[in-house]
């Protein structure tokens, strides 16, 4: 698996013009070669010729943490006290033109260029990002696996198995947050639990705030799963619960949410531009007169990483493939009064679109 994408790899690189491809901290190192780096002080390097062999530069105390693959990378480790820069502008030698991954630590790279005076930089994305995008079907099969889980926790949620009402969200919060862990992931991502007027900052950080028994709870939890040799990929969802009736305008603002959101789950087949998604949902919202109040893109891609390509998003008129998995997750947020979102990962197939998350997407009335 991980010697197919290095090939993958390097054929983009030979489209691109580009000599070497260095990977550091961030998603595309375990992607391409299985390990992840400690996103610490020390240089971790996945140093990838066009031809020849790959090398990992890892720091000799972390090389317990790697599994060798002989058929992927040599193993080259240093110690502190050793110039790991210059270990690695001596292996990547006279490289014209590098790919460096978008998250490397910045200084590392101020270093790098000050060592490799005739080397020019791109960003690595421009290699990988086109690769990670389209999904095969084992990457799929750990989406669908870890969409589930957070399904289970949110379909109990909408049944009231949870309680809230009187409870601090940082303490439903904390619960979810094991959920997440018990259901089979490896770590937690987030856990957004924004009652009441909270609900209008999209990125809510649950607070002290205490869960009121007549208002609406908007939930949008996440967290990583491993999928195939131990490279994990991610769950992400948002359901709105509303604790007794909820009062009739907020009943309107979610049913054009809802109409919103299967109004983009509907548009994301293959062939359409990620921008027409984004439109899709847009329009249902302009329409019902909310547009001032969604105040994002509708979605985002997601794989290794909780947010990646494609962005469902204007601007972006990349048509859609058999493989692109993305969120649809229009939101509305009346800032100080109430907010809401609806948020599903989908994944384009020749068949159409194809949510992974499957749970009820009305608004659950609980109590
Ligand atoms: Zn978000
Ligand atoms: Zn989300
Ligand atoms: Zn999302």
């Amino acid at each position: 698996m991980f010697a197919n994408r290095i090939a993958r790899a390097r054929a983009a690189m030979a489209e691109q013009g580009i000599d070497v491809l260095l990977l550091s901290v961030g998603a595309d190192l375990p992607w391409l070669c299985g390990y992840e780096a400690m996103p610490l002080e020390r240089l971790t390097l996945l140093v990838v010729p066009r031809e020849g062999d790959a090398r990992l530069i890892v720091p000799f105390l972390e090389a317990p943490r790697v599994v060798e693959r002989p058929d992927v990378f040599d193993l080259v480790t240093w110690r502190d006290g050793d110039d790991p820069v210059a270990l690695a502008a001596d292996l990547i030698g006279a490289a014209g033109m590098a790919a460096i991954g978008d998250q490397t630590w910045a200084g590392f790279l101020v270093d790098l260029t000050a060592a490799l005076p005739g080397t020019r930089f791109t960003r690595a994305s421009e290699i990988t990002a086109p690769l990670r995008m389209v999904k095969d079907a084992a990457e799929v099969g750990a989406l669908r696996r870890a969409a589930a889980a957070v399904d289970r926790i949110l379909a109990d949620v909408q049944a009231g198995n949870v309680a809230l009402a009187g409870r601090t969200e940082s303490a439903v919060a904390a619960e979810i947050a094991q959920r997440i862990l018990d259901e089979g992931h490896r770590k937690v991502n987030f856990t957004i639990v924004a009652s009441g007027p909270n609900a209008a900052s999209p990125h809510h950080e649950p607070g002290d705030r205490v869960i009121r028994d007549d208002e609406g709870v908007l939930f949008d939890i996440g967290g990583t799963m491993d999928g195939a040799d131990g490279v994990g990929y991610c769950s992400d969802i948002t359901r709105c619960v509303h604790l007794g009736e909820p009062p009739s305008g907020f009943a309107e603002l979610y049913g054009v949410l809802h109409e919103a959101q299967a109004a983009g789950v509907a548009a994301a087949t293959v062939g359409t531009p990620c921008e027409d998604v984004d439109a899709a949902t847009r329009r249902v919202i302009d329409d019902a007169g909310y547009g001032e109040f969604f105040v994002h893109r509708t979605g985002h891609g997601i794989g290794v990483e909780a947010h990646e390509h494609p962005n469902i998003v204007v601007g972006n008129d990349l048509p859609l493939v058999a493989g692109h998995a993305f969120s649809v997750e229009p939101g509305i947020y009346v800032p100080d009064i109430w907010g809401a979102r609806l948020e599903d990962i989908v994944v384009a197939t020749d068949a159409g679109p194809d949510p992974l998350n499957r749970i009820d997407h009305g608004l659950a009335v609980i109590g």
